[in-house]
């Protein structure tokens, strides 16, 4: 069974030398514990900041080991109550081809219900963060005008759709390509997109959205923080989901000049992290699922084949090449 480990810690720009695909040996499992032969392996953004010793909200990957992250996939050995062969779990043993683990780690997910990949996507973590950050941090309420950056992405193209099924009066959308912003009006129904790359953010922002905006779901920091906050009305409520322009910097990124105008606005910025609103998760999936299957959210996901390229897809959602989740198939 094949593996990846992280060998030595990136600075900037992850490079190949920094990991290894080793060869392991497949464990039997223990008592409670299941093997799982994984079909579907989730690559985030947040896995950069666990390749870097500082410490930050989840513990750095041990270097030499086997890296984590969100697998789904089929159990072929089971020595727990409850898992059987065949049966089909979500789980954190992520980044190689099997995994031996703690059967209480497990959620059994229901292939006929969805496809598995969505567990990762669209009904899993990125799912639970673009509604838990924007109906419960941001505390949307109808008629808002709603910005969400790295919009053409799993979280913010799901924050823009929900934003427009909870009655939000116009949704806008920033993104890295002409081609992702064209999917934004024309399939996800954006009222408004723009390409960061184009021009300046700030201008390209008080453009789509002439009388401001309420609500700013933010997936990039940066100038898209700064430009948010110098559109931002009255009451206006900025969520900080992730800063993914900075996660390869080597020297901290200047921060928003503009913050001043939160006194006049009494604007509010509230940092977000999904492990604290798994509360939501049933409601989350009772609500999401039906709009998901009716095809009134739609989604994409980015599929990229074989363990082999795991590491690359992982750089290809810090460089930008996925539309929707990015997902590594098995
Ligand atoms: P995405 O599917 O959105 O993929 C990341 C995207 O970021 C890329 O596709 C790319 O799109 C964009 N991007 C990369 N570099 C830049 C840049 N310099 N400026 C602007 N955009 C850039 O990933 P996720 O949906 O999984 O995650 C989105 C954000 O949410 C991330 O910041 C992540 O860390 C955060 N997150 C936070 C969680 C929390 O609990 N706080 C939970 C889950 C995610 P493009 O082509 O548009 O540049």
């Amino acid at each position: 069974s094949r593996e990846w480990r992280l060998l030595s810690r990136p600075v900037g720009w992850p490079k190949a030398e920094d990991f290894e695909l080793a060869e392991a040996e497949i464990r039997q499992p223990g008592p409670g514990e299941v093997l799982v032969r994984n079909a579907y392996l989730s690559v985030d953004p947040y896995m950069r900041g666990r390749m870097s010793a500082a410490k930050s909200y989840t513990a750095p990957f041990e270097l030499g080991r086997a890296m984590q992250g969100g697998a789904v996939g089929e159990v072929v050995a089971s020595n727990a109550e409850g898992i059987a062969v065949g049966d089909h779990v979500l789980h954190f043993g992520g980044w190689r081809e099997y995994a031996t683990f703690d059967a209480a780690q497990a959620v059994k997910v229901d292939p006929e219900a969805a496809p598995l990949s969505t567990y990762l996507g669209v009904l899993g973590m990125t799912g639970l963060t673009a509604y838990a950050g924007l109906l419960r941090t941001a505390a949307l309420k109808e008629g808002d005008v709603v910005f969400v950056s790295g919009a053409a992405g799993a979280v913010g193209s799901q924050v823009g759709q929900i934003a427009k099924l909870k009655g939000a009066s116009r949704v806008i959308g920033s993104a890295g390509s002409d081609e992702k912003v064209k999917l934004l009006v024309e399939e996800y129904g954006f009222d408004a997109a723009f390409n960061y790359k184009n021009g300046s953010v700030s201008e390209q922002l008080r453009e789509a959205a002439p009388d401001g905006i309420d609500v700013y779901f933010d997936n990039v920091g940066g100038d898209h923080l700064e430009a948010a906050i110098g559109s931002l009305n009255e009451g206006g409520r900025i969520v900080i989901c992730g800063m993914i322009s900075v996660y390869n910097n080597t020297e901290p990124a200047p921060g928003p000049r503009n913050l001043a105008r939160l006194i006049q606005t009494r604007g509010r910025i509230e940092g977000f992290l999904v492990g604290d609103h798994y509360d939501l998760q049933s409601q989350f999936v009772q609500e999401v699922g039906p709009w998901v299957a009716s095809g009134a959210l739609k989604y994409r996901e980015t599929i990229v084949e074989g363990i082999e390229n795991n590491l690359e897809a992982f750089l290809g959602v810090l460089r930008g090449d996925n539309t929707g989740k990015m997902i590594v198939k098995l």
